[in-house]
């Protein structure tokens, strides 16, 4: 942990430099923007990215739509209706373009036009500022260094039948990272269910320091070297790890009061990952009940930091929660059973042809510049229903003239998010509750787009990854009959420990 400390404190370190270097260049840019706009009211260098080089649509018969039809999405519907009923131009534009139906302006980072918005994030302790900070601009350097570290920090819990591609994955890295790590270290090829990953990306998003807590005596530690290769420490650990049950109660939120409890914040991201398909943690209230079991390693009386968390009891409104670790490393009820019914590999009801596939390093056709296609097209017919993959709440519907066109987000518990672009009419609305399998929208070839098509995006984490490999939640979550027996006398014990 020793290891990790340091790498972390090197990090801040780094991360304060940043900071100086961000204060510096929004300073630069605010003066930029001063003598700019004395100097020329024409070009804006906020609005123009440098990549964002005009080239003329392939079809253009969408660009009829000015921008106030879409005030209310209800009112346009007959806009995107009338492409539907024009049913022989809408076949022939199919036949022409479906084989390359993509889009190359379809990134989340594009204005939206119009807008419906619900915001899901809960409050959490990262967003708290630190006490002790003296004056002003300790206080800016402290918050810009946490925004930094959190958003580059990972750390996760592997659950059966995971390799290390799938565990990072969950900060968006391309399976050549673990390639080249399991090339070099070939142990990496089998990971075990409860051991944990916490690892480092540095500012280009490439893996620079990862740490492998193999069981409570080995710690492996693989850290990027200037040639790009990854070198190794092995640590055997002499320290003690002890079961300890916390309890306490909702002051603030709920990751507060678990900080107050004196877990961390990896063991708090566990829980969080852990709970949320049993309960939204937006329910809780204050005053809520909890305890959690957990198993935390000391080394001469001082916690390390690393640790597990078993199982945790909330109570509720009157009712119990409990989410409780098998020896899988998933959490379930006291049943056994887990609430996310996990997700559907397609948005869709029948399987259609992929037109353009994810790729991190895809090249814009007229400028040559890398615009990375961050989802995978779908060739499908306008009018197409699109339905929810899993669960969730939609978090936004929007509109982009120049690029998504019309398109839905949809927020998936805690850490994945699903996008639906291109389409030519919303069936829901920001802030609503979706089932698996309910229908969100029709396809269409709204926006940027070279043909009918529906662009999906799987995130997680924040992090697009490629919807048709990345390992999907929730899926092949049962328990065998021996490890759910196991799991029931875990339980009982957990249930006894856990009393409120
Ligand atoms: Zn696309």
């Amino acid at each position: 942990m020793q290891h990790v400390k340091l790498a972390r404190d090197r990090r801040k370190r780094k991360s304060r430099i940043k900071a100086a270097v961000f204060l510096l260049a929004i300073l630069s840019i605010f003066i930029g923007i001063v003598l700019s706009v004395k100097d020329n009211a024409k070009t804006d260098p906020l609005a123009v990215s440098s990549d964002e080089v005009q080239y003329k649509p392939l079809n253009e018969t969408q660009d009829t739509q000015t921008n106030s039809e879409f005030k209310d999405i209800q009112a346009n519907e007959n806009l995107t209706e009338n492409s539907q009923s024009a049913e022989p131009d809408t076949a022939n534009t199919e036949k022409s373009n479906s084989d390359e139906a993509t889009s190359y302006d379809d990134d989340l980072q594009g204005k939206d036009d119009e807008v419906e918005q619900v915001n899901l994030d809960e409050k959490d302790e990262f967003a708290d500022l630190p006490e002790d900070a003296k004056n002003a601009v300790n206080d800016l350097l402290d918050i810009a260094d946490q925004a930094i570290r959190i958003k580059d920090q990972f750390s996760y819990t592997v659950v059966k039948g995971d390799t290390l591609k799938d565990v990072l994955e969950q900060s968006g890295l391309e399976d050549e990272t673990s390639k080249t790590l399991i090339a070099a270290y070939p142990e990496l090829k089998n990971l075990k269910a409860g051991q944990q990953f916490y690892w480092i990306l540095d500012k280009d998003g490439e893996l620079e320091y990862l740490n492998w807590l193999v069981s409570e005596k080995e710690e492996r530690i693989y850290e990027r070297t200037a040639e790009g290769k990854f070198k190794r420490q092995i640590l055997q650990k002499k320290s003690v790890w002890k079961k300890e049950v916390l309890k306490g109660q909702i002051k603030g939120s709920f990751s507060s009061s678990l900080k107050a409890q004196g877990l961390n914040s990896k063991q708090i991201a566990q829980l969080g990952s852990a709970l949320q398909w049993q309960i939204s943690m937006k329910k809780l209230k204050q005053g809520d009940k909890f305890a959690v079991l957990v198993s935390r390693e000391y080394l001469d009386n001082k916690l390390t930091g690393q640790g597990n968390v078993e199982a945790i009891h909330i109570s509720s409104g009157g009712k119990s929660y409990y989410a409780i670790q098998s020896s899988n490393g998933r959490y379930y009820n006291r049943q056994g059973e887990t609430l996310g019914k996990g997700f559907a590999r397609y948005p869709m009801q029948r399987q259609a042809r992929v037109s353009s596939p994810f790729n991190p390093a895809r090249r814009h056709p007229v400028t040559g510049r890398i615009r990375p296609h961050n989802g995978v097209d779908f060739s499908m017919a306008i009018g197409t229903p699109v339905i929810a993959p899993a669960d969730g709440v939609v978090e936004k519907v929007a509109y982009q003239a120049n690029g998504a066109g019309r398109y839905i987000m949809i927020r998936h518990g805690r850490e994945y998010q699903t996008v639906y672009m291109h389409l030519s009419r919303p069936l829901v609305r920001a802030g609503q509750s979706v089932k698996r399998g309910e229908r969100i929208a029709l396809s269409g070839n709204t926006g940027r787009s070279t043909g009918p098509h529906l662009h999906y995006e799987f995130h997680i984490n924040g992090r697009p990854v490629n919807p048709l490999t990345v390992k999907l939640p929730g899926t092949s979550s049962q328990m065998s009959t021996a490890e759910r027996k196991q799991f029931l006398i875990k339980a009982k014990e957990a249930e006894r420990k856990l009393k409120i």
